[in-house]
């Protein structure tokens, strides 16, 4: 029996995200600039790749793979990585495969995900007025975004909308956005802007919109009961007795779950992220493409790089400046 992955400060590291490209489809203002320049073909994993690389963490103990990006859906074949982990639900080794996307391929995809044995899938959707959407997304277009969503819930995929919390934009639309997810049983997690990449001339804060005034907010509308449970992940819940919902909050700049942070980050490159406020990484595919035929290396590489895992996040807008600010996008490592 392989001992599990467990970093500098107890934690059992079961949780891994993988960013399968830094490509998308969209152009998020927060998130991307309109001219992005992406990685050249080879210094990514092939599919081949991140399988086996996928493989290695679930032998090691990794329970719980999300699949990222950019925008994962838009990797070409990506199916083929889907279903090559069904085997390893099939064998209970892995307990959950996901996805988060900005939703513009499922329609296409969402019965064969199921088929892959995925049950969940988040959706990243900041508004539902047209206009709006296609102006925070830059490309995006709202109603195949709506569409996928349609798609997805007929194919037995449990839905849930992440939301960034944009000041001034999503901010009057709280409540119709909330009702719209109770209406069609969709759960819904709102994220703080978080200081990640260069994105032009926005400014991140102007954006900011803290996760303790949409709370606030809440409470103008809403009975608002906060909820005790932990899941381990970086969201905490509250309950809104007139609906019945539960709502997330990620407050990625506070440090409320850094100790019991179980996860780290593949980048679309195999670099291992071990914290997604900081620098720590560790390069994964060198080890992996040095030895096609023999594992141990690669698994020495990923124990060596969860020795590095930090404490926790620097971020702060305290004082009214990014600080703790990151140089990559989140397109990167994958949000
Ligand atoms: N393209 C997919 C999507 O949009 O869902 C997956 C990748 S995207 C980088 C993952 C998540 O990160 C999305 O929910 C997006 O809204 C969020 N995100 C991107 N940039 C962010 C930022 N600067 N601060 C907070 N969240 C961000
Ligand atoms: Fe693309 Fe997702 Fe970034 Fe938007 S948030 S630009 S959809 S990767």
């Amino acid at each position: 029996m392989t001992a599990p992955l467990i970093d500098p400060f107890a934690r059992a590291i079961t949780y891994l995200r993988v960013s399968v490209t830094d490509r998308c489809d969209f152009r998020c203002v927060y998130c991307m600039s309109e001219n992005m320049t992406f990685l050249p073909k080879r210094e990514l994993l092939t599919l081949e790749e991140l399988d086996r690389m996928c493989s290695t963490f679930i032998g090691l103990g990794v329970e719980k793979l999300r699949i990222t990006g950019g925008e994962p859906l838009v990797r070409r074949g990506i199916m083929t990585f889907f279903d090559g982990m069904k085997r390893h639900l099939d064998a209970g080794t892995l307990k959950e495969l996901t996805l988060t996307t900005n939703g513009s391929q499922l329609e296409k995809y969402a019965s064969a995900l199921y088929d892959a044995g995925v049950r969940r899938v988040n959706v990243s959707l900041d508004t539902l007025d047209e206009g709006k959407f296609a102006d925070v997304t830059r490309w995006g277009r709202l109603p195949q975004v709506l569409r996928g969503i349609d798609a997805a819930q007929a194919a037995g995929l449990r839905v849930k909308i992440n939301a960034v919390a944009l000041k001034g934009f999503n901010e009057p639309e709280l409540p119709q956005i909330t009702e719209w997810c109770a209406s069609r049983d969709i759960d819904l997690t709102w994220i703080e802007v978080m200081p990640m990449g260069d994105i032009g001339n926005e400014d991140r804060i102007d954006q900011y919109w803290s996760l303790k005034d949409v709370r606030a907010k809440y409470a103008e509308h809403y009975t608002v009961t906060d909820l005790a449970e932990n899941t381990g992940g970086p969201a905490r819940y509250v309950r809104l007795k007139e609906t019945g919902q539960k709502i997330g909050f990620i407050t990625p700049l506070s440090h409320n779950f850094c100790e019991s942070c179980n996860r780290v980050r593949l980048t679309c490159t195999g670099e291992i992220y071990l914290c997604l406020g900081q620098e720590d990484r560790a390069d994964l595919r060198a080890p992996l493409r040095a030895h096609p035929n023999d594992n141990a290396p690669l698994e020495e590489a990923i124990r060596a790089a969860i020795n590095l895992k930090p404490k926790g996040h620097d971020f702060d807008y305290s004082r009214q400046t990014a600080s703790g600010q990151m140089p990559r996008h989140m397109s990167h490592t994958g949000g």
